[in-house]
């Protein structure tokens, strides 16, 4: 069976190269770049070895993202991007039937975001950026946004949503390591809810976003979502549907853990938006991916192969 994954990272090696050897990297240094999990130190060709003996045949890389540095200076996080977005490239050319990319993006200023962007897209052959649920506190509904979902929307980039740390969680508890486990899962329903409330989603209707960690508790949430969109003027300020209605326009990795859960996923949003997302190589991946996936017995051999490669096919024109 095809595998394609969306949601697998990089560590630069351009960056350990220095911080490894005790020099920062555009004022980065060793502590950063998740350097702890030996594996985010394994060269590319480490990295398709790996894929093999794990049965994917194609990565969606992103660079991990710790490099999103949206509270920096903007031209430093634009000279981080350019670096990052440079290693991936360069390895889709060694991988080109292996690996495909995602650009990181300096979304603090959306000029530079949009150009980064449309450098990745046009001339680095990338499938789109992967972003944080935030940028410094703001959200997607935010004004100053708006001009970059219309040119992702017009190069037909995807937009994989993932956070950095901290969570939402973070402020009320930051142990157990819950501000990961389910802080990404709050914050990637808010940021649903901040797209479709928001009027983002409607604005661009073509617009591509995935939802990394199967959308977090946003299938759950839908319910009351709507409730109050439907007792409460305020939640109907910019769209005039339930927010159930967008659950079918975003995309969503299958990276839940859970098979009642993802099965409860592709009940809600419908199985043409479920697909493969791993976070490899990251301690929190899904170890087995393609076995699991195979393995679950909720799940038509149809709705496998959907998951595994079929949607991502079509939608990353690949
Ligand atoms: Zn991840």
């Amino acid at each position: 069976m095809r595998a394609i994954d969306i949601h697998a990272h990089s560590t630069p090696q351009c960056f350990q190269r220095e911080v490894l050897q005790g020099r920062s990297w555009h004022g980065m240094t060793a502590a950063e770049g998740e350097l702890h999990n030996p594996r985010n130190a394994w060269t590319p060709e480490q990295r398709i070895e790996d894929m093999d003996s794990i049965g994917v045949d194609v990565q969606i890389v992103s660079t991990n993202v710790a490099f999103y540095k949206y509270d920096e200076e903007v031209a430093t996080t634009v000279a981080i991007a350019n670096d990052c977005n440079d290693e991936v490239h360069q390895m889709t050319m060694d991988y080109p039937d292996r690996l495909s990319g995602l650009a990181t993006l300096p979304m603090q200023d959306a000029p530079s975001a949009i150009a980064e962007l449309e450098r990745a897209v046009t001339q680095l052959g990338f499938k789109g950026a992967m972003i944080g649920d935030h940028v410094n506190g703001h959200t997607f509904d935010d004004p100053q946004f708006l001009p970059f979902w219309k040119a992702a929307e017009q190069m037909g980039a995807v937009l994989l949503i993932h956070q950095a740390l901290p969570t939402t969680v973070t402020p009320r508890l930051n142990r157990y390591h819950l501000p990961n486990s389910i802080g990404n899962l709050t914050d990637r329903v808010v940021t649903f809810a901040t797209f479709v409330f928001g009027g983002v989603m409607d604005a661009y209707p073509d617009l591509k976003i995935c939802l990394a960690h199967g959308g977090g508790y946003t299938c759950y949430g839908a319910g009351r979502m709507d409730r109050g969109w439907k007792v409460r003027p305020e939640a109907r300020v910019n769209i005039s549907q339930p927010p159930s209605a967008y659950l079918n326009r975003f995309y969503y990795d299958c990276l839940t853990h859970s098979e009642p859960a993802l099965r409860y996923l592709i009940d809600t949003v419908g199985i043409d938006r479920v697909v493969l997302g791993t976070d490899w190589p990251a301690d929190m991946m899904i170890d087995w991916p393609v076995g699991w996936v195979m393995g679950l017995s909720s799940l038509t051999l149809e709705e496998k192969e959907a998951i595994l490669w079929k949607n991502l096919e079509k939608m990353l024109n690949l």
